[in-house]
């Protein structure tokens, strides 16, 4: 399937209101709850990244975001993962660890990448990186920035739910 880009140019700009990033977050709750029937359960891998994507990943589980709430975790076991953010420009050492993270991943999944660099916007291929992800793990949907910022990052999640959402239909009509 082709990846779903993340149009920044719709999203309100950096230093959305309060009201804005509820809006968003709920719907992202209320879509989770539609498409999976639970909480959507997240496995973050950095490839390399150089740790800005990482800190705005992070900052969805501050008070200010309050991720928690909403009923959405970040889990550090890829076989409790619905969704694999993966940051950073996919350096060679990190193959197997990002590889085996989406293997172990149960079916329907979902690779969202994360800012510029998995898709080759920041850094080239050499002999130690890749320079994007793309030849270890299908990518469905892509969250430009650098880095992007956390509301940025809730809209690429309920683009991902729209994907599973697609694959759980899929799988259904093959049934
Ligand atoms: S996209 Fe930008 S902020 Fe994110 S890891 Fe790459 S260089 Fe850092």
């Amino acid at each position: 399937m082709t990846p779903r880009v993340l149009d920044p140019g719709a999203l309100p700009l950096p230093g959305a209101a309060h009201g804005e990033i509820d809006a968003a977050a709920v719907r992202l709750k209320r879509r989770s709850m539609a498409v999976l029937r639970r909480s959507l359960h997240i496995r973050t891998v950095d490839t390399g990244s150089c740790g800005a994507c990482e800190s705005e990943i992070r900052l969805l589980s501050s008070p200010y975001y309050d991720f928690h709430r909403l009923g959405l975790f970040f889990t550090p076991t890829p076989r409790h993962a619905d969704c694999l953010l993966v940051t950073g420009p996919g350096c060679r050492a990190m193959d197997h660890a990002l590889l085996s993270a989406y293997e172990a991943m149960p079916a329907p999944k979902v690779v969202v990448a994360v800012g510029a660099c998995p898709l080759g916007g920041v850094f080239g291929a050499d002999r130690y990186t890749r320079g994007e992800i793309t030849d270890v793990v299908p990518v469905d949907v892509v969250v430009p920035g650098c880095p992007p910022s956390p509301l940025a990052l809730i809209h690429g999640l309920l683009l991902a739910l729209d994907r599973i959402e697609e694959r759980i239909t899929l799988q259904e009509g093959e049934q």
